[in-house]
């Protein structure tokens, strides 16, 4: 079986080599923006789109003409790369998503490709057209064909590159699906995570312990004037904060859905299928959403547990996994978001309220699985597979067939 993995680490390039990496970002910028234009010209003077191959022959007659020599400074296949990024972005284009964008000298975050011609040591990198770059192995490449190196610049001015690895791995044998093994967890702000089998996952609110210094630092950047010096320095101040954040929370991530798909017995985990572009449209949750990072967290999980050869079982989001009584099933509806416990009116069962959701979102997932077995609704089994049409008849969901573009702003379980 092939895997296909990125190891990311951080480069640390001298003075000139930053010089050749800013070449190359500029550089590929400029492919690209050129390819998006001549790409648009091309449709609109002749109806169609310019194919790959053609494409790539333009750029081959581009780097001839006497005003684009310096193409040649920087590496060719870092130039294709970007050509292919640019097929791929109106490959999406066609599918549905925006128009591609061009890309922006001072954007914050600036990346070339590097696909053949890579080579690593213990604390070095070769890449082509720039020489070996010490770099901090901070753990070993695994052996394995490099399929490509992406080397970006953060906003805080951090280089850093990540290498796609092709591995061969031995097959996994996939877990059965049994009660006893398996787990529902219920993701909130209050509490991360809990799971039905009584564990917690604290959250950590990773932000908010930056929001005070983020605030002065924001605030001293925009009194500063435009194009000075010290707004320049300001912003790395802004965008290390940033960084800081973004890190504990890759940390903390990691190391909690690794606690829950390989550290847990449970063989098989029960999520809830969030749509988080849905709810952080909701102003006063939006920011504490957001630095949850539920989505990352359960992207995580899902190769976590696909690596593992254990189920996840994604429920709808409709379902009613925290109004829904689990003893007598009967449906709570005077229940508050502000309402932490759940106490049912028709049996008077009383529970944590994200306890007893997390029981409910093991239940809806195992009756899926049970009694729909093969067409059960936006079940998941690994990161790759597609969502499976909704069927009506499943019994613990309400979907809500039509309207599923607009769910409501406020979820029961937040
Ligand atoms: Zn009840």
């Amino acid at each position: 079986m092939i895997r296909l993995k990125a190891y990311k680490y951080r480069l640390k390039p001298r003075a000139e080599q930053i010089t050749q990496f800013d070449q190359h970002f500029g550089h590929v910028r400029f492919v690209k923006n050129w390819a998006i234009a001549l790409k648009g010209r091309y449709y609109r003077r002749f109806g169609k789109g310019l194919s790959s191959r053609r494409l790539q022959d333009q750029l081959v007659k581009k780097k001839k003409l006497a005003n684009c020599q310096w193409l040649s400074d920087t590496n060719s296949q870092a130039l294709l790369a970007a050509l292919m990024d640019v097929e791929t972005a109106f490959k999406k284009f066609f599918g549905g998503a925006g128009y591609p964008k061009f890309k922006r000298k001072y954007a914050a975050w600036q990346s070339f490709q590097a696909p053949q011609h890579v080579e690593a040591t213990k604390n070095k990198i070769k890449l082509p057209k720039i020489g070996w770059v010490d770099c901090v192995m901070h753990r070993d490449l695994p052996e394995g064909k490099i399929k490509t190196c992406t080397i970006k610049r953060a906003p805080s001015g951090k280089y850093s590159i990540s290498i796609l690895i092709e591995q061969q791995v031995g097959k996994v044998m996939p877990c059965i699906i049994e009660e006893d093994k398996t787990i529902g967890v219920d993701v909130g702000i209050k509490t991360f995570a809990v799971c039905s089998d009584g564990g917690e996952i604290k959250n950590p609110r990773l932000l908010d312990r930056q929001l005070v210094s983020l605030k002065q630092a924001q605030r001293g950047f925009s009194r500063m004037k435009k194009g000075s010096k010290n707004r320049s320095k300001q912003k790395m101040v802004v965008a290390k904060l940033h960084e800081k954040v973004a890190n504990a929370r890759h940390d903390f991530i990691h190391k909690s859905s690794y606690n829950v798909a390989v550290k847990n017995h449970a063989t098989t985990v029960c999520i809830e299928d969030l749509q988080i572009s849905n709810l952080i449209r909701n102003p006063k949750l939006a920011r504490h959403i957001a630095n949850c990072g539920w989505g990352m967290w359960a992207n995580a999980l899902a190769y976590k547990l696909a690596e593992n050869g254990k189920n996840l079982i994604r429920i709808s989001p409709f379902a009613p996994s925290s109004k829904e009584c689990r003893k007598c099933h009967n449906k709570h509806t005077g229940l508050k978001l502000s309402d932490r416990v759940f106490v049912c009116p028709v049996c008077n069962h009383t529970e944590d309220r994200d306890l007893h959701a997390s029981h409910n979102i093991k239940r809806f997932g195992l009756q899926k699985e049970f009694e729909a077995a093969g067409s059960v609704v936006t079940v998941k089994r690994s990161p790759s597979s597609k969502r499976v049409k909704a069927r009506g008849d499943v019994k613990g969901t309400d979907i809500l067939s039509s309207g599923q573009s607009k769910p409501p702003l406020e979820r029961d379980s937040v």
